[in-house]
Formats: C-alpha cells, sequence, structure tokens
C-alpha cells in the first residue's frame, strides 16, 4: 500500500467481484483496495485497515487459520469488522466455513450473495463507524498514557528540586563545620590538638561524603524489577531527610528488618520519599515519624510490609476522597498533587497494595502501609498468586478511621 489512509480491504479472488466492490465502496467515499490472498493481509499494519470484505472462496483458497492469525495479531485496542460474502445456502461446504467464522470471531457480518448494493453500503457503514470509534479509543488512550508520563515526569522534577535543596543544606552543616575546624587546626599551638581537630574534619568530609553517595544512589537506582532489600531502601530514603527531621524536631522511630521484595528499586525509593515527604509536611510542629519494614507471611503469600507513619494533623475527611487525584494538594504551590497518585501507581505496578489509616482527632496521625510481593509472579505457587492477585485489584486504598 503507498498511501498512508486507513482502507477497506477487499479479497475476492474469483471473477471480477473484487474490482466491482472496491469501485462501489471508492464511489460511496471510502478507501478500499482489492486483494487476492488474506495472507496477503497478514503484513498491513492494523492502524491501516477499516475491515476486511471476504468471499468464502477467499476462504477456502487460504483457510480459515490465515485469518486467525490476522485477528490474534491485533492489538488490543482493535477489534477489525469482517464483512463475508457467502453463497452459504447454496454451497454446504461454504454454509460450514461461514458458521465456523462467525462462531469463532466476533465481529463478524454474513451477507448472502448475490448482494443488493444498498445491503453492502450499510453494512460497510456501519463497520466504518465502529472501526473510526475503535481508532479514536486508541488514540485517546495513547493521549492519556502520554498526559500520565509527562505528569510521573513532573513529579520527578518536582521530587529532584525538593532533594537538591536536601541536599544543600545537608552538606552546608558539615561544611561550616569544616570550616571552623580548619580554623582551629591552623591555630592550634600544639600537635596533638591539630590531629583532634583534623580528625574531627576527617569526619566532617565523610558525613558529606555520604550524603553525596545517598543522593546519587538515588537516582541510580535500577527501575526494573528485581530482588531487592526494602529495608534499605527506606533507610535511604529516609536519609534523605535527616536535615528536615533535625528542623522541624521531628523524632525517627526506625524499626526495620531486612525484607526482600520483587519490585523496581527506583521506583519503590520514589515512593517512599513521597510518604516520608508528605509525613514531615503534616508535622510542622514536630512530632514522631515512624517507620517500618518487616517481611510478612500470610497462608502462602510472603510480602513485604512498610508503613510510614506519623503524629501530624491527620487528613480531613472531606480531602479523603480527593487523596489519589492528580493534582489534588492542601499545600497550594508548595504542593505538586501527584506524590500520592503517583506513589499508588508504582505500588499498583509493582504489583502491591496501598492503604491508610487516618485520625483527626487527638491523639491524630496518619500511616500509610504498603505491601510488596515477595516473589516475582512466576515463582508464585499456585495458593500463593490467589492473594497477590486479589490484592492488586482491591487496592484502591480506603480510610480506615482509627
Ligand atoms: P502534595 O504532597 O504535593 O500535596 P500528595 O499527592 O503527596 O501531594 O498529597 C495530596 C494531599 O494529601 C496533600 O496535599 C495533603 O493534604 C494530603 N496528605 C497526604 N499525606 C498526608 C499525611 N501524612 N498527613 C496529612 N495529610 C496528608
Ligand atoms: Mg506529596
Amino acid at each position: 500500500m503507498t498511501d498512508a489512509s486507513p482502507r477497506f480491504l477487499v479479497v475476492a479472488p474469483v471473477g471480477r467481484d473484487g474490482e466491482l466492490i472496491c469501485s462501489l465502496l471508492r464511489s460511496s467515499g471510502y478507501a478500499a483496495e482489492c486483494l487476492t490472498t488474506i495472507r496477503s493481509v497478514e503484513r498491513l499494519d492494523s492502524s491501516m485497515l477499516l475491515g476486511l470484505i471476504l468471499t468464502d472462496e477467499a476462504l477456502a483458497q487460504d483457510g480459515f487459520e490465515a485469518l486467525r492469525i490476522i485477528l490474534e495479531a491485533q492489538p488490543v485496542w482493535s477489534d477489525l469488522p469482517i464483512l463475508l460474502l457467502t453463497s452459504g445456502s447454496n454451497i454446504p461446504q461454504y454454509a460450514a466455513l461461514a458458521s465456523q467464522v462467525r462462531l469463532e470471531f466476533r465481529n463478524v457480518f454474513l451477507l448472502e450473495r448475490p448482494i443488493r448494493k444498498e445491503l453492502l453500503l450499510s453494512a460497510v457503514q456501519v463497520a466504518y463507524n465502529s472501526r473510526l470509534r475503535q481508532l479514536e479509543i486508541r488514540d485517546a488512550v495513547a493521549r492519556q498514557f502520554q498526559s500520565d508520563e509527562a505528569l510521573r515526569n513532573t513529579e520527578k522534577l518536582a521530587m529532584a528540586g525538593q532533594l537538591a535543596a536536601t541536599m544543600a543544606h545537608e552538606v552546608n552543616n558539615p561544611l561550616e563545620a569544616l570550616t571552623n575546624l580548619l580554623f582551629l587546626v591552623e591555630n592550634s599551638t600544639n600537635v596533638d590538638e591539630a590531629r583532634n581537630y583534623g580528625r574531627l574534619a576527617a569526619q566532617e568530609l565523610a558525613r558529606i561524603s555520604e550524603i553525596v553517595n545517598q543522593t546519587l544512589r538515588f537516582h541510580r537506582a535500577p527501575g526494573k524489577p528485581a530482588i531487592t532489600d526494602v529495608a534499605e531502601l527506606a533507610s535511604s530514603a529516609l536519609s534523605l531527610f535527616r536535615g528536615k527531621l533535625r528542623n522541624r524536631k521531628v523524632a525517627e522511630v526506625v524499626k526495620v528488618q531486612p525484607a526482600f521484595a520483587y519490585c523496581s528499586a527506583g521506583e519503590v525509593r520514589q515512593a517512599l520519599v513521597n510518604l516520608i515527604g508528605n509525613a514531615l509536611d503534616a508535622m510542622p510542629e514536630g512530632g514522631k515519624l515512624h517507620l517500618r519494614v518487616s517481611a510478612v507471611q500470610r497462608q502462602d503469600f510472603h510480602y513485604v510490609r512498610v508503613t510510614v507513619g506519623d503524629t501530624g494533623s491527620g487528613i480531613r475527611r472531606e480531602v479523603r476522597p480527593n487523596l489519589f487525584t492528580q493534582f489534588f494538594t492542601t499545600k497550594g504551590s508548595r504542593g505538586t498533587g501527584l506524590g500520592l497518585w503517583l506513589t499508588r501507581d508504582i505500588v499498583l505496578r509493582n504489583g502491591g497494595r496501598l492503604r491508610y489509616r487516618t485520625r483527626t482527632s487527638q491523639p491524630s496521625g496518619t500511616v500509610f502501609t504498603m505491601y510488596l510481593p515477595s516473589l516475582p509472579p512466576f515463582e508464585m505457587t499456585r495458593s500463593a498468586s490467589a492473594p497477590a492477585r486479589r490484592s492488586a485489584a482491591d487496592s484502591t486504598a480506603t480510610a480506615h478511621v482509627a
């Protein structure tokens, strides 16, 4: 095909039927092309097809399998309309073929030959409209996918900005200490005293190096799912907030045990940073941040449970329905409103689920709990995979007011 617009393909190998149908379609404003075999349709892109118009001679010649291959290779959005022109009532072999096609495939119109022009054109019009709708849905899904991708990048950028500010702040403290210590070394009166200041300076340098390494590790974390120690991920996510925790007078209550999940480390770390960041934002006047990671087994299903809890304000009832909606924020220009939307997306993509509990009356606070599967899906036993699947399905977060 040279022309790039979608068209009907007509496969009618006997006599002049193909040509006649094509010219009828073209004269009614439809793009159409005549082919001699069903197999030659295989190499064409689904986006280029409006529908297949076949005669039963074409089907008898190429076999049912050729059609099945074409239909099974369709992308998910596609349900190609097929118009089968059949002489079934006169030829039993064709009648059998036609009923097999009708039973096996979904979007089939059987049209008895000889067929009136008007009837053929009205079937073509129905097929055309249903195919246009499929193409529209395909485009809408692609647009949605692109805008979701753009939003993920927006949140990543916002987070990168926050991390850069956090890192500058974190590095600044030991740098100041270093400057003071070097001044003291310079003015020391004896070697022992200078050595002591030198040792302290080396410790401050080690702190800077650790902060830099943590930040680099954050950005280099692999994106592909693999068996990952979530305890390590959680600790490194928390370490990015050390400065903020100190400034806000927020105490950490950390209980993490090594616990291995099958997940994308980079994504899960981002989800954890979102949850910890939100917990801190909820405690401007100080409080306690709880971080727990443990391996849990329920029946045969092994998973890692991560909880991020705060003693902040809690989430007001009227806010809860919108928590996971894109752009919903109560933080004005400081918030993106993408953190929880992205966090839930990440948890679901990694086969887990996300829950929260919150309470606005005293003692107020919020706990987000993330469950991640411990094993890759193909290693789950039959009995283990059932709860895993259920967990992904009912993963909409629910508010349990404690
Ligand atoms: P953002 O943090 O940019 O506002 P999020 O999607 O991360 O966006 O959060 C959406 C909203 O959910 C926040 O603006 C806040 O109102 C609420 N929220 C999330 N986590 C907590 C929490 N731990 N405590 C109180 N409110 C929270
Ligand atoms: Mg947030």
